[in-house]
């Protein structure tokens, strides 16, 4: 799909998400074809929104990765998180990788609708990431890559994996490399994460990778280099995090008003009730808070500036008031809140994982502590 411009991808993120992931408006994703859905979304172009258009992308700016991303989280923040974290191993490939790897991989991920991962975090190392332990050994000329990633978004389906790995001594940043993997190798072995928050849509996972064999192509992000280019990264994710939180805020505040201009309770509509719409009115305060911080930080990626205190501050600021606000207005709606028709139940949990995706609210606070 080509000359779409922001309002029409915009409205096309819309209506994608009413007519193929809301059945009658309920949330049921888990019912749908998943492979199908991600192939629909990237036949939109969903996979390629910032690559740019010399690289067969849609060419547009971060702003609108981030506000695309928010929309789609209203209708599922798995999926949006599974599609978003596409789009980001895809963009690093358009940034780093040599042509071959390039046209290996872009038309099974913007044609064929296969996924791609990020892959840092291991069974004994999430927030202290440089002492991972998986390695990259140089063998002749190509290198043997060993050890396994857990709680990666799409690693259970995932064709590529952006995997980054120690190539000196535990524990030494400059020896962080980052590699391309190919996930369906037959020395890569994927496994599935499920928890009782479905973890479907989000394709949570990890892999196991032994004696995998990559080329020194392979090696996109070389030591030095790579530590500094996944912190930008993740500085980048933590910015689109917090959009899909004001995006999921929004959206549960829409419902509650609808519901308490409607509802009576003695006699009267719930919004009538002070105590009741004091809450509706806490819970936008917040939430112009949040978005001005997301905005801000929406902009300072966009201009190119260091975004790092505006990207923590916002991620922190929107998850905390997502934390506080979705159970208070849950119980502004009474049992109804709970029907499948409303997104209550999935977008708590969904904030909770987001509080420690990308950095953990205590690491972003530590980081803030240190450079404010
Ligand atoms: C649904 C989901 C999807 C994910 N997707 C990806 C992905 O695609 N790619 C990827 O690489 N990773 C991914 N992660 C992993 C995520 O980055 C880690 O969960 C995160 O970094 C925290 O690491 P941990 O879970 O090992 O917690 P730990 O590091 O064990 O920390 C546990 C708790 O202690 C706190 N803590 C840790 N150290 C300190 C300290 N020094 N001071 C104070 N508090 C501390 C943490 O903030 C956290 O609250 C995902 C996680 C989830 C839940």
């Amino acid at each position: 799909m080509t000359d779409l411009d922001e309002d029409l991808i915009i409205d096309k993120v819309w209506e994608f998400g009413t007519k193929n992931i809301l059945d009658d408006n309920q949330y049921t994703i888990d019912k749908k074809n998943l492979r199908s859905l991600r192939k629909k979304a990237a036949d939109l172009g969903l996979t390629r929104i910032e690559i740019p258009k010399n690289q067969g992308g849609l060419g547009f700016d971060f702003k609108t990765r981030s506000k695309i991303f928010g929309i789609l989280s209203t209708f599922d923040f798995g999926f949006s998180m599974s599609i978003v974290n596409t789009h980001s191993a895809a963009l690093r490939l358009s940034q780093s990788a040599s042509p071959q790897i390039i046209d290996y991989f872009f038309p099974k991920i913007h044609e064929g609708g296969e996924s791609a991962c990020t892959a840092m975090s291991e069974k004994e190392f999430g927030s202290d990431f440089f002492s991972i332990e998986t390695t990259a050994v140089k063998h002749k000329n190509d290198w043997r890559i060993n050890g396994q990633k857990e709680w990666i978004v799409n690693a259970r389906h995932a064709k590529l994996a952006i995997v980054f790995v120690q190539t000196k001594s535990a524990g030494d940043k400059s020896g962080i490399a980052g590699f391309a993997v190919d996930l369906n190798d037959e020395n890569a072995k994927r496994f599935e994460i499920n928890s009782s928050y479905s973890q479907n849509s989000m394709g949570t996972g990890g892999f196991v990778l032994k004696n995998y064999v990559a080329k020194s192509d392979d090696m996109i992000l070389p030591p030095g280099v790579a530590y500094k280019a996944i912190l930008n990264e993740i500085n980048l994710a933590r910015v689109y995090v917090g959009s899909m939180c004001c995006h999921m805020l929004q959206h549960l505040l829409e419902i509650t008003k609808d519901y308490g201009n409607k509802r009576m309770s003695f006699g009267k509509k719930l919004f009538t009730h002070q105590s009741w719409r004091f809450a509706i009115a806490d819970a936008e305060v917040d939430l112009t808070a949040a978005k001005l911080m997301v905005e801000e930080a929406e902009k300072q990626v966009a201009e190119q500036k260091d975004s790092q205190l505006s990207a923590a501050k916002a991620k922190i600021f929107a998850t905390n008031v997502c934390q506080k606000h979705f159970p208070i207005l849950l119980h502004k709606m009474g049992a109804a809140g709970f029907h499948n028709k409303y997104p209550f139940s999935q977008y708590i949990p969904a904030v909770q994982m987001a509080s420690l995706m990308d950095g953990s609210t205590e690491m972003l606070l530590e980081r803030i502590s240190k450079r404010s």
